[in-house]
């Protein structure tokens, strides 16, 4: 069991709904050592890409990102939520329905902060169904940028994401993959990773 399962039986709570509750330590409260680790285990594991920026959509994944970025050595840009129906042609947009909220948000990137040829590292706090991470590889790819990868902190494997997002043929790291999980007695099963 690596480090972040371990902190994620010790501190997590299931909910209803499939939501797994991890804000005293990762999207609400942060346990910034915990944060170092997880920047340095992305940093093992994508090392060997030609990262030139690392980017996320707000809120929850920029604390991650940003020990990603320090690790990479490379600014972060974030997708930002925007609400405006007359969004310019500065910027690059794609539609999110959120998991949590079960909204849809235009998410946006200006293309001061995005260009072709960059290299791009997407990364995340949670994947569940795919669709913040397809909304950020639509913004990338219609910058011209190449997506390098997507490092996830927590996959919920028994939703359809990490399929999805593996069957596009992107390279996806997932710190944990949760594969069950129960409300009612608050049980979590990972699955193996080397
Ligand atoms: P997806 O777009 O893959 O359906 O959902 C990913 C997004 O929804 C993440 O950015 C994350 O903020 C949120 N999310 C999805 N599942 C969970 C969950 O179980 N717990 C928490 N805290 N956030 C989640």
């Amino acid at each position: 069991m690596n480090f972040l399962e371990e902190r994620i039986l010790k501190d997590g709570v299931v909910k209803a709904g499939n939501v797994l509750k991890v804000d005293s330590f990762l999207n609400h409260q942060m346990d910034i050592a915990l944060m170092e680790e997880i920047g340095r285990e992305f940093k093992r594991r994508f090392g060997h890409k030609p990262v030139s920026k690392v980017m996320t959509i707000e809120a929850s994944g920029i604390g991650i990102a940003a020990f990603v970025a320090k690790e990479f050595s490379v600014p972060l840009v974030f997708a930002k939520k925007s609400k405006s129906i007359n969004i310019d042609g500065d910027m690059y947009v794609a539609e999110v329905e959120s998991f949590t909220h079960k909204n849809k948000n235009q998410v946006i990137v200006s293309k001061r902060f995005l260009h072709e040829g960059e290299h791009v590292l997407i990364i995340d706090d949670f994947l569940a169904n795919g669709c913040a991470l397809q909304g950020l590889i639509s913004i990338a790819e219609s910058a011209g940028a190449v997506v390098e990868g997507c490092g996830i902190v927590i996959e919920k494997g028994f939703q359809i994401g990490g399929r999805v997002i593996r069957n596009m043929g992107y390279h996806l790291e997932s710190l944990a993959i949760v594969d069950a999980m129960d409300a009612e007695n608050g049980s979590i099963i990972f699955r193996e990773q080397n």
